[in-house]
């Protein structure tokens, strides 16, 4: 991300720019960069810019505090909704006459994203997020089950509690950031002059320090476990779906809240059914005899063995729907889908040979052709 620019810069004013002085300035610039008005590349980017530096610089307090801390002075104390606040946009612009929900929408919709404020954190780190696999069978899967599964993970020291000190002994302000847990690092690019801010490296963003370190942690505040628990898996998982388990990650240094844990689900093959979102389909064999004359037949379902009927006259390709039989989640239903293939023999005993041919003078007899072959000719 390219580094921001000073919101006086942005504008065009000098420092001690009035209020007036400042809303001619974002007036004329707006009216410039409107991308309605302005095609060329880059506009859109201005009048973001521009509108950022008009959203703090209008604000005496906001302003105030740019002041005094540059970005950082903003950073840490708004939010973005903060900052771009809907009413008070709505009020400049179409003072101007812009259409301001479109202009909001294009730019500050999806979670202000749009603009380059990055929220910073303070406070101790937060501890790692973790991510491991589990497998599963399609029948837990489709019912729902608890697994318990084990893994190394950094964990708040037992004998400090995460504290890093020395029970008894406690902490003390960070003589370096004098408790702010953060320092300000000035960078100049081009004209532009830039406060960085960065967690202060003594108390690594705590704002304090042991007065004597945990002989167990070194003062971090974390130890190494081997952590086992539970893992619910809901009914109707499919393949690839991750659980994310808040706070079950690794704790923060320093006392810093935990990472989550996201545990991916695999879903090992079934021998037996394949799995089509919430459907399950199975394929199954008649001979020819069952598929002519009917038949009943037993099948696999997730909840045991099932007799289905196969009507007289079932062609190859049949399929045969259970309904609700196949793997529910929530209040939708998937069914079960058998696929029908029936097989012609390819080998046949003696006994089988005469009675096929028995049959074939039968349907023989049976068909009265209207039209002999060389006809077509
Ligand atoms: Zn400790
Ligand atoms: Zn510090």
């Amino acid at each position: 991300m390219a580094p921001k620019r000073d919101y006086y810069e942005v504008l065009g004013v000098g420092r001690d720019a009035s209020q007036d002085d400042i809303k001619k300035a974002f007036r004329q610039l707006a009216f410039k960069y409107h991308p309605d008005r302005n095609k060329e590349p880059g506009a859109e980017e201005k009048f973001k810019e521009i509108s950022e530096a008009y959203a703090i610089l209008s604000d005496p307090e906001k302003r105030k505090l740019y002041d005094a801390y540059g970005f950082e002075g903003i950073e840490g104390r708004y939010t973005q909704e903060d900052i771009f606040n809907r009413a008070r946009f709505r009020d400049i612009f179409s003072e101007f006459g812009f259409n301001f929900e479109d202009l909001f929408e294009r730019f500050f919709g999806g979670g202000f994203g749009g603009f380059g404020f990055q929220e910073v954190r303070t406070g101790p780190p937060r501890g790692r997020s973790l991510e491991t696999e589990i497998e599963i069978t399609l029948e837990q899967a489709a019912f729902g089950t608890e697994m318990e599964i084990s893994l190394p993970r950094l964990r708040r020291c037992s004998r400090c509690g995460g504290s890093g000190a020395e029970p008894g002994n406690g902490l003390i302000k960070c003589p370096v950031c004098n408790g702010a847990g953060r320092i300000q690092q000035k960078m100049t690019s081009g004209f532009a002059q830039f406060i960085r801010v960065m967690p202060c490296n003594r108390c690594n963003g705590r704002g304090e320090i042991p007065k004597t370190v945990c002989r167990v942690c070194g003062g971090e505040g974390l130890e190494n476990t081997k952590s086992r628990f539970q893992v619910k898996v809901p009914p109707g998982i499919d393949d690839g779906e991750y659980l994310v388990l808040r706070g079950q990650g690794e704790d923060g240094p320093y006392g810093g809240p935990p990472g989550d844990l996201y545990v991916t689900v695999r879903v090992k093959p079934h021998p037996k059914f394949i799995r089509r979102g919430l459907d399950l389909i199975y394929e199954t064999n008649i001979n020819v005899a069952k598929a002519a004359l009917g038949a009943f037949i037993t099948i696999p379902t997730l909840k045991g063995e099932k007799m289905i009927k196969i009507d007289p006259g079932t062609q190859s390709g049949t399929i045969i729907r259970l309904k609700g039989e196949g793997i529910n989640r929530s209040r939708e239903r998937g069914d079960l889908l058998i696929h029908i293939n029936v097989l012609i023999p390819q080998k046949l005993s003696k006994r089988q040979r005469e009675l096929f041919e028995q049959l074939a003078k039968e349907f023989e007899a049976e068909e009265t052709p209207k039209k002999r072959f060389h006809d077509y000719k």
